[in-house]
């Protein structure tokens, strides 16, 4: 019963000590291994983000340039001589492609319609007469996180209104530098038709202004209350030429955003308002023409349709290193088409970066964007780490799993040791008990001479010398033992007949066995089986048998000894028609302490010494011991020992 609990014990203890914390471990671990892919990822995009964060500004910086190199070139008399001043203006300026010039009431000056036209004048003329001289309106592009700045930083500071009182300038500006203050273009976007409230200061409007563009940014469900406004008001929304988003999965793509710059119809006379200069971005036929303008002392404008090309050159110019082994970077017109494309031919879709930002509403649909440069070799290298990961985790969950249970095992034997240590010295006292009181008694009788018959008392006195052998024999099992477990037991070999040496001692319990009962047979079918062993240990080895016939035999009281042999072999079988062993117990009862019932209340008490120590007697006599289940119930204990010539006695 203890012996169960504490067994149960150890194994709650192994399910709670090591299973456990490692299947909470392996979930962590597969949980934590499973998201690799995407960290990787998502890492890469933040690092390349960065970079592109950058790019746009140094863009946004190069639009400026531009614009101001185009204001600084344009010569002062070219209203006077417009001819010679405006070849001037080309000669100065690569960017400058058709130019024209507009009197105050946007009458066109120049190209000189009375004259010759170019291909590319007429061009010109074609597509922008109207709007230039004022008579039609152009989609004209705005932020629409600037336009609606108000709106976002009132809603965002509805929820949270005292953590958002002091404004957090490092964390505005860091969260979104690409559309910083410069940025609202006033040669674009008038500021009083945005309806935007004058602010304090400039450093609250940059406040303002970046606090508008972070929020926008990181919140999708502020973007579409604030484009849904912006679609009520009649202002045009659409949707970007890319669509971001992981290269890993193409599942996991973001679904195509709308672009932030928004689009209002505007005339040439409420762009240029309240300004000196400005550029002004036209889609013509689906393609991207910027035009620059200049408004004269004499209320006149100058102006020209930027070189396409020479003006590309420049962006691309801006460009760090396209090709790093890990992304490629480029810029996107209108259209999604690369400004420098790999020379091998890329077949790219290049309308699915991995990360992409759009420019400017200077620059309506171009975008810079980034690829991977081998988007295998990062889903490999995510693999790699998943491996390794996983290797990891198997080893450490073998190697607890395995530390555990060899832990809980030597724990298990040492208490099993522990607790046959304690029977056994119970067991001992007890079996050294019984023969005393049994010869204590003998000897009492006979000296008070309350059995006057002889002849019983020659039994009595018999019956004493086998209880004082049986005690020999325990003590002798015991010291053995011992002597054995320190490897210090000798044997002294002589030649002897082991069946003569077994018939006597048989003869010798024949009286005890009697007395208590048992019927005791001895056959020899061998005749002479001549051996080279120690006698006094052959003995004991076959005593602890008898012994054990005896103990175990229950209510049948039969004990039979007999002698065959095969050509190599001399077996002895002690058969006894007993309680026998269980199948599963047939090899452990050799083990040292091992008793089938070792409870203190089992009926019959022993040391789990004696079949070990006849075993060990055995085998150092080159034969072994088998137990066998004996045919109509009881044992069968079968001692072989090798036999040897007649000559081996002396
Ligand atoms: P013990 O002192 O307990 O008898 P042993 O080493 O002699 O120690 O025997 C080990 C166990 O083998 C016993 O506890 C008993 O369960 C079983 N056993 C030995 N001999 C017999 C037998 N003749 N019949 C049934 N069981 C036996």
């Amino acid at each position: 019963m203890k012996r169960k609990r504490s067994t149960s014990h150890l194994r709650l203890l192994f399910v709670l000590a090591v299973i456990i914390p490692c299947l909470v471990l392996g979930v962590i671990a597969i949980r934590s291994i499973n998201r690799e892919e995407a960290f990787i990822e998502m890492r890469l995009q933040r690092t390349i983000d960065a970079e592109l964060v950058h790019l746009v500004s140094l863009m946004n910086a190069e639009l400026d340039r531009v614009r101001e190199e185009l204001a600084s070139s344009l010569p002062g008399d070219v209203f006077s001589s417009p001819q010679d001043a405006l070849r001037g203006w080309k000669a100065r300026s690569e960017l400058v492609g058709v130019p024209f010039l507009l009197s105050p009431e946007l009458k066109i000056i120049w190209p000189s319609l009375s004259g010759a036209l170019s291909d590319d004048e007429r061009a010109f003329l074609n597509w922008n007469r109207e709007f230039i001289t004022g008579q039609a309106p152009i989609p004209v592009y705005q932020n629409i996180a600037l336009l609606y700045r108000d709106e976002i930083v009132r809603t965002q500071e509805i929820p949270d209104k005292k953590a958002e009182d002091a404004p957090e300038p490092g964390k505005a500006a860091e969260a979104s530098p690409v559309f910083g203050l410069d940025r609202a273009r006033p040669d674009v976007l008038p500021e009083e038709k945005s309806g935007i409230k004058e602010p304090k200061t400039q450093i609250e409007e940059f406040q303002a202004q970046q606090k508008a563009l972070s929020e926008f940014e990181q919140s999708p469900a502020l973007r579409r209350s604030v484009y849904e406004q912006a679609r009520e008001k009649g202002q045009q929304t659409a949707p970007r030429t890319v669509a971001s988003g992981s290269a890993l999965s193409p599942e996991k793509r973001s679904v195509q955003q709308e672009s932030i710059f928004i689009s209002e119809p505007q005339r040439f006379n409420e762009i240029t308002k309240g300004h000196e200069n400005g550029l002004i971005p036209r889609f013509i036929q689906d393609e991207l023409t910027l035009l620059f303008w200049k408004r004269d002392s004499s209320g006149g404008f100058s102006g020209c349709v930027i070189n396409g090309e020479a003006f590309r050159g420049r962006l691309v110019n801006l460009l760090p290193s396209v090709y790093s082994p890990v992304r490629i970077l480029t810029i996107l017109d209108e259209n999604g088409r690369p400004l420098i494309a790999s020379d091998d031919n890329d077949k790219r879709d290049w309308r699915r970066p991995l990360v992409a930002r759009e420019i400017s509403e200077r620059l309506p649909r171009w975008e810079v964007a980034a690829y991977l440069s081998s988007p295998d070799a990062v889903a490999s290298r995510a693999n790699l780490t998943v491996l390794i990961l996983w290797i990891l985790v198997f080893f450490l969950f073998i190697a607890i799993a395995s530390g555990g249970t060899y832990i809980l095992n030597t724990l298990r034997n040492e208490m099993l040791l522990a607790r046959q240590k304690t029977t056994f010295v119970a067991n001992v006292s007890h079996e050294l008990k019984t023969p005393l009181t049994s010869i204590r008694m003998f000897a009492e009788m006979l000296k008070e001479r309350r059995q006057p018959d002889p002849e019983k008392q020659e039994k009595y006195l018999s019956l004493m010398v086998s209880e004082t052998e049986r005690l020999t024999r325990l003590i002798n099992n015991v010291l053995d033992f011992a002597r054995m477990e320190r490897g210090e037991r000798k044997y002294e070999k002589r030649g002897l007949d082991v069946a003569l040496l077994y018939e006597g001692l048989v003869e010798g319990q024949r009286v005890r066995l009697e007395h208590n009962g048992f019927e005791v047979t001895f056959q020899n079918d061998l005749g002479e089986a001549f051996i080279e062993g120690d006698e006094e240990a052959l003995k004991q080895a076959l005593l602890n048998l008898l012994s054990n016939a005896e103990k175990y035999s229950g209510e049948a009281r039969k004990v039979d000894v007999d002698v065959t042999g095969t050509a190599d072999s001399i077996l002895i079988n002690v058969k006894d028609r007993g309680i026998g062993v269980p199948p599963r117990e047939t090899k452990k009862i050799f083990e040292e302490f091992y008793r089938a019932d070792d409870s203190p209340t089992a009926k019959v008490r022993g040391s789990g010494l004696g079949l070990p120590i006849a075993l060990r007697i055995v085998r150092d006599h080159g034969g072994d011991i088998h137990y066998f289940p004996r045919e109509g119930g009881g044992s069968v204990f079968q001692i072989r020992l090798p036999r040897q010539g007649r000559q081996g006695r002396t």
